[in-house]
């Protein structure tokens, strides 16, 4: 109910009695982290160390555990009251995802490593009463507005598209995010599309239209699944994010794929993670002369039947 961590005036409101959480404690069911502070084992690395700073869990680091997109820097993200004090920064950034464990789609422990810090000046007002988790964890809302603020534009819209599309927040409280951005942000508003299968497919997207292409999300083509994108109504890209399990099945409705895009007459392409965030000029060239001239050989085709 509390997430494997919670204070003791949570613990009591919860109808514990000191002498329950006494004995928890004697027989090692809870484990002090900071003053007034318990974990139980189900508690993970990234809310121990987020408590034993003296924070909580935020940001980046709240939007990930919820299986939000939180871009590629994956230090822990905290937040801290602007009184907070005794803070044990060099024993958080001792420990962080074991460099044996690989990370996953489902495996969001922050690396090791100096955390990044957000101070607060009080407690938000977005607090839901009702939530048990907020002795480690900030409320949706305060850690997506974290998250727009501590990241480029295009990984900030990528969360908010994300976040709509897995519910973590409500339409209405993209209404209220954007009340609490500043004005230099309130572009990025036109350029959300929940319809993104992934900050992948935003990022791509975003860099797309900014490049002046017209770009439709989850285009259908007869016989297959919908391509992510469909650049200047002629070139079908897939953007690929399954990173870390791919299996057979999968690589031959790829290849179905391609062919079903080709046989409607527009050519396809398909890029991975490493095409966008470590070789884009490439690849931004590649998709440019695709559809350059996908768009010539329209072009000579309608001349051609006039
Ligand atoms: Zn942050």
């Amino acid at each position: 109910m509390t997430g494997g961590v919670a204070s003791r005036n949570t613990l009591l409101s919860l109808g514990a009695t000191p002498r329950m959480i006494d004995h928890a404690r004697s027989v090692r069911l809870l484990q002090p982290i900071r003053r007034g502070i318990y974990a139980s084992a189900e508690a993970d690395l990234d809310q121990r160390r987020a408590i034993r700073l003296g924070g909580k869990v935020a940001c980046l680091s709240a939007l990930r555990r919820h299986r939000v997109w939180a871009g590629l820097d994956t230090r822990l993200h905290v937040c801290l009251r602007r009184c907070a004090h005794d803070l044990r920064i060099d024993e958080a950034a001792s420990v962080g995802l074991s460099a044996l464990s690989r990370r996953s789609d489902t495996n969001f422990v922050a690396d090791p490593g100096a955390p990044r810090l957000h101070w607060q000046r009080s407690e938000p007002r977005d607090v839901a009463e009702s939530s048990y988790q907020r002795d480690w964890l900030m409320p949706p809302l305060v850690s997506l507005r974290q998250a727009v603020l501590c990241q480029n534009e295009e990984h900030a819209i990528a969360s908010i598209d994300s976040a709509l599309r897995t519910g973590f927040i409500t339409k209405s409280q993209v209404d209220r995010l954007f009340t609490q951005l500043p004005a230099r942000l309130q572009c990025l508003r036109a350029e959300i599309d929940p319809t993104a299968d992934s900050g992948n497919e935003t990022v791509v997207r975003v860099r797309l239209r900014r490049a002046g292409f017209v770009v439709e999300t989850q285009f259908p083509v007869p016989g297959t699944s919908r391509f992510d994108l469909l650049i200047d109504g002629v070139v079908t890209l897939d953007i690929d994010s399954r990173r870390w399990h791919r299996d057979d099945a999968q690589i031959s409705w790829d290849f179905d794929k391609a062919l079903c895009s080709f046989g409607a007459g527009l050519p396809s392409l398909r890029i991975l993670p490493r095409h966008i965030y470590e070789s884009w000029p490439q690849t931004s060239a590649v998709i440019r002369r695709t559809v350059s001239e996908a768009k010539e050989l329209r072009d000579l085709r309608r001349a051609q039947s006039r």
